[in-house]
């Protein structure tokens, strides 16, 4: 089910038990501000979640509060893991979901990261 974007941070949400190493994840990178692991569900050949390690429901939390650091830290390592995964080339689509128009359904912020094929023109 979509969040509410309004809620505060749950602390038992699945990708805060991901970071507290309670639920494995296929990890792909990891530094003091962000955590990658594939996709449970893949929808492209590459499809990896970005995770700041703070607690942010949403972008719009992450972007009107989380420290100056914190944000440089978290843009820096997704745009590692592109790197790192050869997309710079071939390209790669950037995808945050915000709030229950979009159909958010962690209440943690994640970016995916999608590439490894053609993805075609974006929808919305
Ligand atoms: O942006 P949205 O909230 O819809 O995306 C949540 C994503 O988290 C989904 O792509 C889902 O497959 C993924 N997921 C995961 N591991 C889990 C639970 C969800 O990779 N344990």
């Amino acid at each position: 089910m979509p969040i509410d974007a309004t809620q505060a941070y749950d602390d038992d949400n699945i990708f805060a038990r991901i970071l507290r190493g309670e639920i494995p994840s296929r990890k792909v990178y990891e530094d003091e501000h962000a955590l990658a692991f594939h996709d449970i569900n893949p929808q492209a050949p590459v499809h990896i979640l970005v995770i700041p390690k703070g607690r942010y429901v949403s972008w719009d939390d992450f972007s009107a509060h989380a420290p100056v650091e914190e944000i440089a830290g978290f843009v820096r390592a997704v745009g590692h893991v592109a790197r790192e995964q050869g997309l710079v080339a071939p390209g790669y689509r950037l995808l945050a979901n915000a709030g229950s128009d979009s159909g958010q359904e962690v209440p943690h912020l994640h970016v995916h990261i999608f590439g490894g094929r053609g993805l075609g023109p974006m929808l919305v």
